[in-house]
């Protein structure tokens, strides 16, 4: 089974090598790479994403600021926060943990956040760089992470047939877009979509990212398919598990990422990868 198991971890080491030593150069100029995070509240996701991001930063030599903010605060305070981490020079990227409180809108932010220190692609201009194939903006770090894990498995991506299970914006939607950009022939597949099970079954590569566990069977699975497992989720007995049903399917797939160790693990390197092309951005202004 274990020669069938995609890992996080060698993507992870790839991606985390080239950081730090392009880190370590701009150390000897004494420049240090600069992390704010906007955190608005004290959700327990936030929170573990937050430890883990400072975690790699660490590791990697990037210096993580954290904006505590009130899960009550104002639209107006907010922005004000966004416009002095924008006017900071010594910051070089910026990250908003989201889901937003309910009382404040993605669409009344996402436009003010800088679009070059904009690491986790929420300003719609950072999108449509997606969608114009233009590597200049940043991408979003899950979708990436995908992308990486397959490069660095030597999956290819040109002329497969791939599906993706979810649509939404930090996930489906704009990995849809990179992987057509790598010439894959992709399928989005969504709540409403009919006859799910035989779309999928066609798919060479298929994505799960619907965020409920162990969804995905072996009637999604096309003998020998490539299975990524983007959900994180809480099983019956509060393990960790994907939205792959994976003791189901291991058996009719080539290759899986499990959950957790697979893609998971990658995002914190594209994250921290991000904030060095953020840098670049500032000197190259
Ligand atoms: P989301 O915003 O809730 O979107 C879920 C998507 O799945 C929606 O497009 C939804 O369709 C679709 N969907 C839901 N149930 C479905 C079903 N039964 N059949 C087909 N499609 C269905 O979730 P998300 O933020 O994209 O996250 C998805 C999963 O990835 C979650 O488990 C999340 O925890 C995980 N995640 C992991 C990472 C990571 O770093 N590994 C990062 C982000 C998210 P509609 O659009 O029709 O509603």
């Amino acid at each position: 089974m274990d020669d069938k198991l995609i890992l996080g971890k060698k993507t992870v080491a790839e991606i985390d090598n080239k950081t730090k030593e392009e880190i370590l150069k701009l150390k000897e100029s004494n420049i240090k790479l600069n992390l704010c995070i906007l955190r608005i509240g004290e959700n327990p996701d936030d929170l573990a994403y937050e430890r883990s991001i400072i975690k790699k930063n660490d590791k990697l030599g990037i210096n993580t600021k954290i904006k505590k903010l009130d899960k009550n605060i104002e639209l107006k305070d907010l922005k004000k926060e966004i416009k002095e981490i924008n006017d900071n020079k010594n910051i070089h990227g910026i990250l908003i943990f989201r889901p937003l409180p309910n009382h404040i809108k993605e669409y009344e932010l996402k436009n003010l956040i800088d679009p070059k220190k904009d690491i986790d692609c929420f300003n719609p201009l950072n999108m449509a760089k997606i969608i114009e194939n233009d590597d200049s903006g940043f991408k979003p770090c899950t979708p990436e992470a995908v992308i990486e894990i397959l490069k660095s498995y030597d999956i290819s991506i040109s002329g497969k047939n791939i599906a993706i299970v979810g649509r939404s914006l930090v996930v489906g939607k704009p990995l849809a877009m990179m992987l057509l950009n790598e010439d894959a022939t992709v399928c989005v597949c969504h709540s409403k979509t009919k006859n799910i099970k035989e779309i999928c079954k066609r798919a060479d590569i298929l994505i799960a990212a619907l965020g409920k566990a162990k969804y995905i069977d072996n009637e999604f699975i096309k003998k020998d398919a490539v299975v990524i497992d983007v959900g994180i989720n809480l099983d019956e007995d509060n393990n960790l598990c994907g939205d792959v049903d994976f003791d189901d399917i291991i058996n009719c797939v080539s290759k899986i990422t499990p959950v957790p160790r697979g893609v998971g693990a990658v995002t914190t390197s594209i994250l921290a990868r991000n904030v060095l092309k953020a840098y670049y951005n500032t000197i190259n202004n």
